[in-house]
């Protein structure tokens, strides 16, 4: 099983794909992590990627290709994966797909979890985060036992530069002009499937594992 996760920042794609994973026994694999991992690890290609994420610049589609292929090595890929954060581009589209066809495998499903805007800026804005031990909580759905103070380590909360309504605008706006093409892509393939990011985490899981066990 092969699942390629599609959704803005903040949609939910990420809480969905780890619970995917685990229902069919396989990784879950988020550019994210792999980036964190190679560089932790200090790995050639992390100190490449590193160079980039450090001026604030995207790491280049044959550098993440390359990464990507690289932990599709790991034993653990051997029955399928959930990607979250990759394919980003069309070209990184293409290599994947030129990738599995000369093993004569493809991709399952892509599922697009999708969310208005201005309801993603809200959630993002109700986010807080513990700096120290790096939780989250939200002001809504995932409240502190103590307002604005973290459970763990009673460190006080913070709204992140990253959550604020300016800079979550702009992320979708990048992420609308990136995806759009993806999305088009894997329509015209027929793998496509848009899902209802509004509804409850537990509602939306069920409906997306209805479609994928059918
Ligand atoms: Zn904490």
């Amino acid at each position: 099983m092969k699942i390629i996760m599609l959704g803005a920042p903040g949609a939910g794609k990420g809480t969905q794909a780890k619970k995917i994973a685990q229902e069919f026994g396989i990784p879950h694999i988020s550019t994210g992590d792999i980036f964190r991992e190679n560089i932790k690890n200090n790995t050639q290609l992390g100190i490449k990627a590193k160079e980039y994420i450090d001026q604030g610049l995207l790491v280049p589609d044959e550098l993440v290709m390359d990464l990507i292929i690289d932990r599709f090595k790991a034993n653990d890929c051997k029955d399928g994966y959930v990607l979250d954060g990759f394919p980003r581009t069309i070209y990184q589209a293409e290599a994947l797909d030129k990738k599995l066809k000369n093993k004569n495998e493809s991709i399952d499903h892509v599922i697009n979890i999708e969310v208005s805007d201005e309801l993603i800026v809200r959630r993002m804005s109700g986010r807080r985060a513990c700096l120290n031990c790096g939780r989250t909580y939200h002001i809504k759905t995932l409240k502190p036992k103590v307002e604005d103070i973290c459970d763990y380590c009673n460190t006080k909360l913070v709204l992140r530069d990253d959550d604020k309504p300016e800079t979550v605008k702009k992320r979708l706006q990048v992420y609308h002009e990136q995806t759009q093409p993806l999305i088009d892509y894997y329509n015209q393939k027929g793998l496509l499937r848009s899902m209802d990011g509004t509804k409850d985490i537990e509602v939306l899981y069920k409906e997306i594992m209805d479609f994928l066990k059918d």
